[in-house]
């Protein structure tokens, strides 16, 4: 925390810091926030998964008044996704500050959103087209707005919503702040910089300088034999589109491999005792998503490289922090984002401050999902699909049967039964899995860190049992 009161944050900020578990600041909010502070406009540039969110959210968030009027400031994202995500993220940094900051997007009915803006938010994240509807019904005016962040402004570019930000940027107070972040640098966001900037500053961060992967890390404390139904909650909340799952021997992952399936996911194991060939090809069908969780040792996963991991599941924990470190590296690669999930039952509680310890980073405990949530998860995935189906707009040779089955029954009703055709209800098919003995306590903690082990081709069935490594059973 340190580092980010250095910067020069408020004691609201720093506790909603805490909370997320944001230990330090990366290299482009250091950089962005002072200067962002200031008063200058600015453009930042860096890779996704940088953190460039809270780079313009934590002073933004310091900028605005709580009660004073609304939409002092305005974000432009490209996607409906990215203005729900960022909105998220600016209302957690915001929860003790007392800011509000509301989504606006195609797709959602425009009454429900303008019932929102009614909320009064200091701060509106919104997609180019949407926006642009409220400010010509008169439902947003920008005439008191400070500041406007463009975010990923080449994505918004490549959309072709060029004329959409030129027309907004123009209704904005001459006086106002403009900040832009943008992974790349075209010509074409030099152009629109050059335009609508006054004499930014200019902060860019290469790749090589983002070492730890920014993946969220999460952990649940549960007994061994709650394990398997948390973990398909989870999975029914997350909807992760590739997750991999962790097991500590290759029983583990085997048995967990066919209980997934049997609950009607689409799993697979790998392990040392298959053969490459049998690898290979899991390996191959997950990579192209025709299974979407992989469950795996430790040493089949060595140097496994696929893109789109979405999430990883520490089923047991490791019993080293490198093979962690290097577990949660399998998402958030090629800079997207990811969340590491750990299983943790309480006697291994002290691994996972050492973990914590050797990574710098917190753990977020996080608390048991119930069976309600994960329901209410795959009904929020349901509606997403409608919501989706709506916008494509593309369902004309529907509606008159829609219009028929609406004499006779009851809207709601319909919907009712449209959405639970379409959610997947929690499967609570019995598996069996053995139990799995807890992580040993080191009888000497002072020691050093280990050296990452190199163990031989095939994985152990019970790493705690290295003989060269003395252990004793907690007591
Ligand atoms: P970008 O916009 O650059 O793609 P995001 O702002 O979406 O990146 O951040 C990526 C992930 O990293 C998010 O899950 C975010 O919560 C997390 N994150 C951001 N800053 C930090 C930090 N200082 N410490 C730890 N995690 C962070
Ligand atoms: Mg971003």
């Amino acid at each position: 925390m340190e580092k980010f009161k250095a910067l020069g944050i408020s004691d609201p900020i720093i506790r909603a810091l805490n909370d997320m578990g944001f230990e330090e600041p990366t290299p482009i909010q250091e950089q962005a926030i002072p200067a962002v502070m200031t008063g200058n406009d600015l453009i930042g540039q860096a890779q996704t998964g940088t953190g460039k969110t809270a780079a313009f959210g934590i002073p933004l968030i310091e900028k605005v008044k709580a009660s004073a009027s609304r939409f002092q400031g305005i974000i432009l994202t490209p996607t409906r996704e990215l203005a729900i995500q960022v909105a998220e993220e600016l209302n957690k940094l915001g929860q003790y500050a007392n800011i509000l900051a509301l989504p606006i997007y195609g797709g959602q009915e425009i009454g429900r959103q303008i019932k929102s803006l009614k909320k009064n938010p200091q701060i509106i994240v919104a997609t180019p087209g949407r926006l642009m509807d409220h400010m010509d019904r008169g439902n947003i005016r920008l005439n008191q707005t400070g500041t406007i962040i463009l975010d990923e402004a080449d994505e918004m570019l490549n959309m072709g919503f060029i004329e959409d930000i030129e027309k907004i940027l123009s209704e904005l107070p001459e006086t106002r702040q403009t900040l832009l972040f943008s992974a790349t640098m075209p010509r074409a966001i030099q152009n629109l910089s050059q335009r609508f900037l006054k004499n930014p500053t200019f902060v860019s961060i290469k790749a090589k300088e983002v070492t730890v992967p920014l993946v969220e890390q999460f952990y649940i404390e549960v007994q061994d034999r709650q394990k398997f139904d948390v973990l398909c909650r989870l999975l029914d909340i997350q909807a992760p589109d590739l997750a991999i799952v962790f097991g500590r021997t290759k029983r583990r992952v085997d048995e967990l491999s066919e209980a997934l399936k049997k609950r009607g996911y689409s799993a697979e194991g790998i392990h040392g005792d298959l053969t490459q060939a049998k690898r290979d090809s899991v390996l191959r069908q997950f990579r192209d998503g025709i299974i979407d969780i992989l469950v795996a040792t430790d040493v089949a996963a060595r140097g496994l490289d696929v893109s789109g991991v979405t999430h990883v599941y520490n089923f047991d924990i490791p019993q080293d922090s490198e093979s962690y470190v290097h577990r949660i590296g399998r998402t958030g690669r090629a800079g997207q984002t990811g969340a590491a999930l750990s299983f943790v039952i309480p006697r291994e509680l002290d691994h996972l401050r050492a973990i914590e310890r050797l990574t710098k980073r917190k753990i977020v405990r996080m608390p048991i999902p119930t069976i309600t949530d994960a329901l209410e998860g795959q009904q929020k995935i349901a509606v997403d699909k409608l919501f989706r189906i709506i916008e494509e707009g593309n369902f004309e040779e529907y509606k008159g049967r829609a219009e028929e089955m609406l004499t006779e029954i009851d809207s709601v009703a319909l919907v009712s039964a449209a959405l639970k055709l379409l959610t997947k209800e929690p499967d609570t098919t019995p598996v069996k899995l053995t139990e799995e003995a807890p992580l040993r306590v080191r009888r000497d903690r002072s020691r050093p860190p280990q050296q990452a082990r190199r163990k031989g081709p095939g994985d152990n069935n019970r790493p705690s049992y290295n003989k060269s490594r003395p252990r004793t059973r907690p007591n």
